[in-house]
């Protein structure tokens, strides 16, 4: 049996840093990533058969737990009929209409392969709609790896302390302003200076790509008001947040109607889905119906779309949020109390079954703030709790996801361990 540590270097031969996603590569708290073997439930074991409480979820997708009997059935009876054709399936519609229904602020949604794929066309498709060029984004806030949006973002690029990629012509991003999140006096600024010019808005509505950061009362209202008043459109990238944080996202929770939303993560149900929708009048200015090119040989992937079908239905059982909220909200209450208890600087917020936590005496309401946090208490806190078989995000700018598995036991089992390390810690 090969060690963690003989993976890595096996690994780091034939992929870039040993990994195909870089924040699985545990370089910003160090050591050495587990490779995982299999996954069930709330837990995932590495490749030397030790167990963890995952707390990473496929970084979003595993809002049911790992592994569920229905969508890996779901998944298996699809594979049977063929894997992929190339032309449009019954089950493709089932999950458009399903994605229709629950999101009121869509009226058609077009399927891609991911998160990525949706922002980017989502932009370019505000773009084509306006006739205009600019688009905002937020500090901190990642929406996938698209040219223009790869300036001051979240995620990866935050955990490697360079927020913006090489590989960026300056000229690719001249048109992409970059302002705080939360911040809604610089969104005014901006339309006031460049209003006839800005296409759309970009915002991760709940950031979770520089930690768990929610916006301020009024900040999302406010961006739809600006929007509205100028003509560019609203995109909320609910990639993350969709299905997620509620029924039906941050929209749902807030009322807030963005003009296009993108999806991804839960929708498949950890497959490859993603997926980008708003009204119909919008939407018509995507090929084939209108001039703004998008497209997809494994778009609408009749495995991964069954995978998707079957989670959907799953996450609309009644109470199904009621106890994930209640979960995700006992693990970050108890770690709070815990760590303070101990001594520590320490806050932690949640939002259905999204979490953050932060060495910081108070929880963070921008990238500034999250950055302030204590990063070396966070490196400690990750490997104490590693060892002890408790698997967070391998970095202090990413959020934290529960799934309908984390019972009592497993959130007891979590917050023991914590306790136990938030002691230590206060020794050190
Ligand atoms: N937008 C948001 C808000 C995300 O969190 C992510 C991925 N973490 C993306 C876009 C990109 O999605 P993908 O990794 O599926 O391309």
């Amino acid at each position: 049996m090969a060690t963690n540590a003989e993976l890595f270097e096996r690994a780091s031969r034939s992929i870039p840093g040993g990994v195909n996603s870089p924040v699985r590569a545990f370089r910003s708290v160090g050591g050495t990533p587990r490779f995982i073997a299999r996954a069930v439930g709330p837990y995932v074991w590495d490749a030397e058969g030790k167990r963890y409480i995952d707390y990473v979820g496929s970084w979003g997708p595993a809002i049911l737990g790992h592994a569920h009997p229905d969508v890996v059935r779901a998944v298996q009876e699809a594979a049977v009929h063929g894997l992929s054709f190339g032309a449009p399936t019954e089950a493709e519609i089932e999950l458009a209409e399903l994605l229709i229904q629950r999101l009121p602020s869509m009226e058609q949604v077009r399927l891609v392969s991911s998160g990525t794929e949706a922002t980017m066309t989502a932009i370019r498709l505000a773009r084509g709609a306006t006739g205009r060029k600019k688009i905002i984004k937020f500090e901190g806030c990642y929406h996938g790896h698209a040219d223009s949006l790869l300036v001051k973002a979240g995620s990866g690029l935050l955990t490697f302390g360079n927020p913006t990629s090489a590989g960026v012509p300056a000229e690719f991003v001249e048109h992409t302003l970059v302002l705080d999140y939360n911040d809604l006096d610089g969104v005014g600024a901006a339309f006031e200076e460049y209003g006839e010019d800005i296409a759309c808005i970009i915002v991760e509505p709940v950031a979770g790509n520089m930690n768990l950061v929610k916006p301020r009362a009024g900040f999302l209202e406010g961006l739809r008001e600006l929007c509205t008043r100028h003509g560019a459109l609203l995109i909320f990238d609910e990639v993350m947040t969709g299905f997620r944080v509620g029924p039906q996202g941050v929209q749902g929770l807030t009322g807030i109607k963005p003009d296009l939303t993108t999806l991804a993560k839960v929708i498949g149900g950890g497959m490859p889905v993603g997926a980008f929708g708003g009204s119909a009048d919008v939407m018509r200015h995507i090929a084939p119906l209108g001039g703004v090119y998008q497209a997809g040989t494994l778009s609408g992937n009749p495995v991964a779309v069954a995978a998707g079908l079957a989670t959907m239905r799953l996450i609309a059982a009644p109470g199904f949020y009621e106890h994930l909220t209640a979960q995700t909200r006992k693990l970050a209450e108890g770690l709070q109390s815990r760590a303070r208890a101990a001594g520590l600087a320490f806050s932690a917020d949640a939002i259905g079954g999204m979490f953050g936590m932060y060495f910081s005496a108070h929880v963070p309401a921008s990238l500034a703030e999250v950055s302030a946090a204590d990063v070396n208490a966070f490196k400690h806190f990750f490997h104490a709790m590693l060892d002890r078989g408790v698997h967070f995000a391998p970095s202090a700018f990413e959020a934290g996801f529960v799934s309908a598995t984390h019972d009592d036991a497993v959130i007891e089992e979590t917050l023991d361990a914590a306790e136990a390390v938030f002691k230590d810690m206060k020794q050190v």
